[in-house]
């Protein structure tokens, strides 16, 4: 199986996609099987958007098992234009230099890299929109 070809085609791909419920209009991020406050199953594809605003955020010093190599990082709780709130990574920003309310736009980024098996994670993050 050709693990890294597989992998290098992800990033182009936009990881925002997600589902609507097609009954009370809940947006679940990510997708689920069945809506959080209906239970419907039924969903139609929905395009979350890739700004938003940072709610409030955490340094992380203490990195969970696994993830000991990475130095301090910020998770935070963006809320996109539409009002969805998604609990993300902020990148590309020191700790210290992290704001309530500073615009932020999603970026698709690796997360962990297992040096035995050569997998590579990918997720989305949220780093300050370049004025
Ligand atoms: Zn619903």
């Amino acid at each position: 199986m050709s693990v890294p070809r597989y992998w290098r085609e992800i990033p182009r791909r936009s990881r925002l996609e997600t589902v609507k419920c097609s009954e009370c209009g809940t947006i679940s991020y990510p997708p689920r099987a069945r809506c959080g406050k209906c239970g419907s199953s039924k969903f139609e594809n929905y395009k979350l958007p890739e700004k938003g605003e940072l709610m409030t955020f955490t340094v992380v010093r203490t990195p969970p098992k696994g993830f000991e190599k990475m130095p301090p990082y910020i998770i935070g709780v963006v809320k996109l234009e539409d009002g969805t709130l998604i609990t993300s990574q902020i990148t590309d920003v020191a700790p210290e230099e992290v704001n309530v309310n500073m615009k932020v736009e999603a970026v698709f980024r690796k997360v962990v890299e297992d040096g035995d098996s050569g997998i590579i994670q990918y997720a989305i993050k949220f780093r300050p929109v370049i004025k």
